[in-house]
């Protein structure tokens, strides 16, 4: 039985030496260690031996059994090292490599908007926001444009309710900022719009505007134009006309719509301007008296201008990019170019 023991001793060990890797390792220790290992197997002679064997021969398994444990936890640490150089070799990553670093960039919308934002600041304008989901009082009627009226055009707008909807224009923020501010104001309002349109080169059913609003005593249409051209001035050159043509919206009486000369052309015609030398660039007008009125102001005191203009477009004339839909598909190959 000594000799068994001892046999089993060294095959182990040999086979030990021999293991490449944890599968073989594992299987090796439950054949000869586990429950119906070949030790037990040995050991159930044990009942034939006698009184004076027993002890030696049970004091030799033990010492065996330890001896075969301390061996098999050895190579288990050697096979796991191993296997972690292993993997370190394949996962090398060689730092002498020269690399591309891709920093991130801001959007072409933020650059234009934080410039929008510069130049009105700077005029002595506030920021302010609203929100998104709005009652169809602020986003329409109190604009001066009840349920009946031709202007509204139903098609357009997401409804969510008879009374909710998404805001299809930033002008709501006009009337929520003059029921809680006293003129004199000058503020700005950027945000996100929503319209019921398919997408296209043009079109997007959520766009960005930035509304304006100034309100005080004796305000005139030379004060909307000396802001407007100041301002296309200074998002898009010195060089750039400025010209102003009458037009309707329901919340400003006068009304006009603003084109600058064309920034491909510069106002002999090409294809961009389709030949006018102009691009329209924002809407605009004196506040509507009716406007005034329902945020409880006097039109014969107090008066002022507004003026409204898509941040797309504007970062579309600048940067030259003739697809909407380039800002939202955010192609890397695209955005990079704006750092
Ligand atoms: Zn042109």
């Amino acid at each position: 039985m000594k000799e068994d023991l001892m046999r089993l001793k060294e095959k182990t060990l040999e086979i030990l030496s021999r293991s490449k890797n944890m599968d073989e390792l594992n299987d090796l220790r439950v054949k000869v260690l586990g429950k119906k290992g070949e030790l037990t197997q040995i050991l159930r002679g044990m009942a034939n031996l006698t009184s004076e064997e027993r002890p030696v021969i049970g004091k030799l398994a033990n010492e065996i059994k330890e001896n075969l444990e301390n061996k098999f936890s050895e190579k288990t640490q050697i096979l796991k090292k191993a296997l972690q150089e292993k993997k370190m070799e394949q996962e090398f990553i060689d730092i002498t490599i020269p690399s591309k670093i891709s920093l991130g960039s801001r959007h072409p919308l933020t650059l234009v908007l934080d410039e929008i934002r510069d130049i009105f600041t700077g005029l002595g304008y506030q920021v302010v926001e609203g929100p998104e989901i709005e009652l169809d009082y602020y986003n329409f009627e109190a604009l001066n444009t009840p349920p009946d009226h031709p202007a509204r055009d139903v098609q357009d707008t997401f409804y969510i309710t008879d009374k909710i909807l998404l805001r299809t224009q930033t002008s709501p923020v006009q009337v929520r900022t003059m029921e809680k501010q006293q003129p004199p104001l000058k503020i700005i309002a950027p945000g996100r719009v929503f319209r019921s349109d398919a997408v296209d080169a043009t079109h997007s059913p959520m766009f960005h505007q930035v509304e304006g609003l100034t309100v005080g005593e004796g305000f005139t249409m030379g004060d909307l134009k000396g802001t407007l051209v100041t301002f296309v001035q200074e998002m898009f050159g010195y060089d750039r006309k400025a010209r102003f043509r009458p037009h309707f919206f329901p919340f400003t009486e006068p009304s006009a719509e603003m084109d600058i000369s064309c920034i491909a052309c510069h106002g002999e015609g090409c294809r961009v301007c389709s030949y006018t030398g102009w691009l329209e660039i924002l809407g605009c007008g004196m506040v509507h008296p009716n406007v005034l009125r329902n945020v409880g102001l006097d039109p014969e005191k107090v008066n002022g201008f507004a003026f409204g203009m898509g941040v797309e477009r504007i970062a579309m004339l600048k940067y030259g990019i003739n697809d909407l839909r380039l800002f939202y598909e955010n192609d890397i190959r695209f955005l990079e170019q704006f750092q």
